[in-house]
């Protein structure tokens, strides 16, 4: 298989991936840099994640304009995308969801902290976005063009998640497998994190010792293949799948 096909199919699993979790429902999206051209990314067209297929992708450059004359209607919020690819070289894949665990905090002032072993790749501070700080309070809270993508990709930094006020939230990779990891936990942990806080006494974090010895994601390990083969299988995309690296 090409870079280019294997790309392609990776992008059509991570979309059932992150809707049979529940990480999507019927918006969100998951896009990937383009493997030939780091100007440009890939990203389904308006479509649910569930039902994305490998004919829905589409190319874009990094400021959100379609390539070539395809005139099917792309999602809104693409600009989360390109600002993300934009601002950070390091980063090749891109989620966005509105995972209703996430919301409390990104509304309320108990910031999100990794709590379970599983989550760690969120890192130890989750940074809020609230478009209203510089976009004033009459948007329709989407982000819906560069300067609102390129504001959020500068509160992400270099971090890995960033809360969206009242939205969702965007997660960076280096790997469309690291990140669909990272958003599959991210909402779980968020459900741990409320669930010890309505136990009504004191919560313990993972210290950023514990945080930085579980180490950088390698989707070569046979413990990050086995979780994306596992979530393929269930999702029913398995037959996507390519050699086991
Ligand atoms: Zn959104």
């Amino acid at each position: 298989m090409s870079e280019l096909e294997t790309a392609l199919h990776n992008i059509v699993i991570a979309n059932r991936i992150l809707a049979h979790q529940g990480v999507v429902d019927a918006y969100g999206h998951v896009s990937i840099r383009h493997p030939l051209n780091p100007e440009r990314f890939l990203l389904s067209r308006s479509r649910s994640p569930e039902l994305v297929e490998e004919r829905d992708i589409m190319e874009f450059t990094l400021d959100g304009k379609v390539v070539g004359d395809d005139r099917r209607p792309p999602y809104l919020e693409r600009f989360i995308h390109g600002g993300l690819y934009e601002a950070r070289p390091d980063v090749n894949a891109v989620v966005h969801s509105h995972a209703e665990e996430t919301l409390p905090f990104g509304i309320s002032d108990v910031p999100l902290k990794p709590v379970i072993h599983v989550a760690s790749s969120m890192g130890p501070q989750i940074p809020v976005w609230d478009i209203a700080e510089k976009f004033g309070d009459n948007t329709n809270l989407l982000v819906v063009n560069q300067d609102q993508g390129r504001d959020l990709a500068k509160r992400l930094g270099e971090g890995r998640v960033a809360l969206m006020r009242g939205h969702g939230f965007a997660a960076a990779g280096g790997t469309i497998q690291d990140v669909v990891r990272l958003s599959v936990y991210l909402p779980v942990n968020a459900r741990v994190l409320t669930t010890a806080m309505q136990l009504g006494g004191r919560f313990k974090p993972l210290a950023p010792g514990e945080v930085e010895s579980r180490g950088h994601f390698n989707p070569k390990a046979p413990e990050s293949w086995g979780a994306w083969e596992y979530w393929a299988r269930r999702a029913g995309v398995s037959h996507l799948l390519g050699e086991m690296p």
